[in-house]
C-alpha cells in the first residue's frame, strides 16, 4: 500500500488520532498551520471530493470535533486542495480543519 493516508487509515503509519469510525478518520496534521489543525479523511482511497460518498459523514465529524475543540462559536476553515495547482501533496482526499487563530483571505 503506497498512499501515504491508506497506511495511516490501516494503523501502518502513527498518526494522532481525534476520531474515527467505521468510514471516517480525523488526526492532527503533522506540521499545523493553526492551533487547531485536524485531517479528516474517508478511509477508503478516494482521489476526488466528487467520488467521495462520505462527504455527509465528514461534515457532521467536522461539527463534532469544531465543538470539542472549542472553536464552533470563534469560527473555522474547511479547506480541500485539489490537483497540483492548488498544491495537493497526499493524493488521497482529505479536508483541513483549521481553526484558533484569525485566518487571512485569500490563502496564498
Ligand atoms: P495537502 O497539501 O492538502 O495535500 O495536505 C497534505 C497535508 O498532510 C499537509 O498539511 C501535511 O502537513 C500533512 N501530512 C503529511 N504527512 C503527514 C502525516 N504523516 N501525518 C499527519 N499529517 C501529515
Ligand atoms: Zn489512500
Amino acid at each position: 500500500m503506497s498512499c501515504l493516508f491508506c497506511r495511516i487509515a490501516a494503523k501502518e503509519i502513527p498518526a494522532a488520532i481525534v476520531y474515527e469510525d467505521e468510514k471516517v478518520l480525523a488526526f492532527n496534521d503533522i506540521a499545523p498551520q493553526a492551533p487547531v489543525h485536524i485531517l479528516l479523511i474517508p478511509k477508503q482511497h478516494v482521489d476526488s471530493i466528487v467520488d467521495c460518498k462520505e462527504v455527509n459523514s465528514i461534515f457532521a465529524v467536522i461539527k463534532q470535533i469544531a465543538k470539542e475543540k472549542g472553536i464552533e462559536a470563534t469560527g473555522y476553515r474547511i479547506v480541500v486542495n485539489h490537483g497540483r495547482d492548488a498544491g495537493q501533496a497526499v493524493p488521497h482526499l482529505h479536508f483541513h480543519l483549521l481553526g484558533g487563530r484569525q485566518l487571512n483571505w485569500p490563502p496564498g
